[in-house]
């Protein structure tokens, strides 16, 4: 049976490197797949690791109708045993529905794989439905690590330094914007992340020769806004 599954986890814990890895094992036994993303950091129609591993892929646009895609690719008599998805968090509901009909009539594979909530906690779209959708969720082992070392769990934005919790849902990090400022991505443990303490905020901390020697003190929430 063909199914439907959702690879989820936090920023850095492997999930790319994995599309990479499963599509490399599927095609040394001659199956044939289809790979899609959408904002890959390294450019459209890329899907890049951050060990440094690349492959070509379909760029994933909102009006992008993957049962037509898929369908079309069959009728031109090509093969396809397999879809891999990635960066899949950024799919729109109905993508994901489309992709779970690949799945039912035509007895495709899909493996999706994607950040589970954004830098606010909440569930990105392509995600909620894929919870909601999806034959099996397998979360990530390869634990992603906090500043502190604890298991990070969430992922934080960061403009010039600063964690934020507002703003657009989708920012692509590591640009300087037309404004020069930088937005940045950082995976915290829950501690850290409901304390605003991203790494740059607990240097600052650290230098600073009045703090008790209490971890609580040393984590004060700074202000937010
Ligand atoms: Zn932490």
């Amino acid at each position: 049976m063909a199914e439907l599954v959702f690879f989820s986890g936090t920023m850095d814990c492997g999930k790319s490197t994995l599309a990479l890895q499963m599509d490399h094992n599927q095609r040394a036994r001659a199956r044939v797949g289809l790979i899609f993303t959408k904002l890959d950091r390294m450019g459209d129609s890329v899907l890049s690791s951050r060990l440094g591993l690349s492959t070509h892929a379909h760029e994933v646009g909102d009006d992008l109708d993957f049962w037509d895609v898929v369908v079309e690719h069959l009728t031109h008599g090509q093969r396809a045993d397999y879809v891999i998805c990635d960066e899949a968090q950024f799919y729109t509901a109905a993508q994901i529905e489309q992709l779970a009909r690949i799945v039912d009539e035509l007895g495709i594979d899909v493996n999706c794989f994607g950040i589970t909530a954004d830098f606010r906690t909440e569930l990105f779209p392509g995600s909620k439905r894929l919870f909601e959708l999806a034959d099996r969720v397998q979360v990530l082992q390869v634990a992603a690590l906090c500043w502190c070392g604890a298991r990070a769990t969430h992922n934080a934005r960061i403009i010039d330094g600063v964690m934020v919790v507002e703003g657009e849902q989708v920012v692509v990090g590591d640009t300087a914007s037309a404004s020069d400022t930088l937005v940045e991505y950082e995976v915290l443990c829950r501690r850290h992340y409901m304390r605003r303490m991203n790494s740059h905020a607990a240097r600052l901390a650290s230098a600073t020769p009045d703090v008790l020697p209490f971890d609580l003190d040393v984590c004060a929430v700074p202000p937010r806004g």
